[in-house]
């Protein structure tokens, strides 16, 4: 087994707003934790979003320097001499969420709404956001946190393990209409990776709104019909693009103001609507709760990726979630600030930015 240097490099949060590289100690893995090493670790919408402080109130993060990420895989490079199932060399990707395992939630499988968030003690971890991060060379993780990769999957790939898996999670906490209509707000990352799961799952016409290249990308990617909504009403396009009924589910994947009023306005009666991306409650645009009411519409709120880490990492390999073109760009760490900048604004037709501590 290759030897574990006692430092690694790190990027880290110095302050909000500011990046910085230190040298820190490689963790030591406790009893059910895997150290592994940082293959690729994605740029996740949230990240800039806790850099600039907007997070503060959720203590995201909990302390300055911090290292932030958690859309990662890599491998694992030792042990704890609790952990079954995993040995040094594997390769892993992994979730940024690790319940409690006692609360009613975590029982239940929802450990995304962990009732112990927070709590270390407890065992609970939300890594790059509590917890230290992926931006680094090694991390040190709960091994159910952890998920095998398939043998020929990219690192690249296996770090939107965690993206591909909130797409899939709304996806199953909504259904999908086998034949039916599915719209996605939003062709962002998740909602890049939502098109290719309704896709599969049998959406007979799937509708993405967005703007800019993004759209273009999600024509490529098997998109029906594209709306830009800088040029048209959308809820208005897609009545039409329906016969006046609306689609069967709508996936909110934007986190814009009027992300979610529209969405409500684009669904059918009885449909389904997922809201999958980060709001700002101060600026979003009030919900037609009439309509809501009186038209049976459902809104179902969604949390991260949980129990969809395996699944979604074979649907990356089979290419169901089309992960070449959401992947634009692919940097050494040390380039993380210019990576951020290029993602926030959406330059050189960038859709997903994954940083590599060993290149
Ligand atoms: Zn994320
Ligand atoms: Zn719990």
């Amino acid at each position: 087994m290759p030897s574990i240097p006692k430092t690694m490099r790190a990027c880290v949060l110095e302050a909000y707003g500011k990046i910085g590289f230190r040298e820190l100690a490689v963790p030591v893995p406790a009893p059910d934790e895997a150290l592994c090493k940082i293959r690729a670790v994605a740029i996740c919408g949230s990240d800039p979003k806790i850099m600039a402080g907007s997070q503060a109130k959720m203590n995201w993060p909990p302390a300055f320097p911090f290292v932030l990420g958690h859309e990662w895989a890599g491998e694992v490079a030792a042990v704890g001499e609790a952990v079954t199932g995993l040995k040094p060399g594997d390769r892993v990707a992994g979730e940024g969420h690790c319940g409690c395992g006692q609360c009613e939630n975590c029982k239940k499988g929802d450990y995304t709404v962990c009732l112990n968030y927070g709590r270390r003690e407890l065992g609970h971890r939300h890594y790059g956001h509590r917890d230290q991060g992926a931006n680094a060379q090694y991390n040190a993780y709960r091994a159910k946190a952890l998920a095998r990769m398939p043998d020929s999957l990219d690192f690249a790939a296996g770090a939107l393990c965690d993206t591909g898996g909130a797409a899939l999670h709304g996806v199953e906490l909504t259904g999908v209409t086998p034949g039916g209509v599915a719209v996605i707000y939003g062709p962002g990352p998740i909602g890049l990776c939502v098109l290719g799961i309704v896709k599969s799952m049998g959406s007979d016409q799937v509708i993405m709104v967005g703007r800019g290249h993004r759209l273009q990308t999600a024509r490529e990617l098997g998109a029906d019909a594209i709306v830009d909504f800088s040029r048209e009403d959308a809820p208005a396009r897609i009545l039409e693009l329906t016969g006046g009924k609306g689609a069967d589910e709508v996936f909110e994947c934007s986190g814009a103001p009027a992300g979610p009023h529209d969405a409500v306005h684009s669904v059918r009666k009885g449909g389904r609507v997922a809201l999958v991306g980060l709001y700002d409650d101060s600026a979003v645009k009030p919900l037609p709760l009439h309509k809501i009411v009186n038209e049976q519409i459902k809104i179902i709120g969604s949390k991260a990726n949980p129990n969809v880490s395996d699944r979604v990492l074979k649907m990356l390999d089979k290419g169901v979630i089309g992960w070449r073109k959401i992947v634009s760009h692919r940097f050494p760490l040390d380039r993380y600030q210019e990576g951020v900048d290029l993602f926030v604004n959406r330059r050189d037709r960038v859709v997903k930015v994954v940083m590599e501590p060993w290149a």
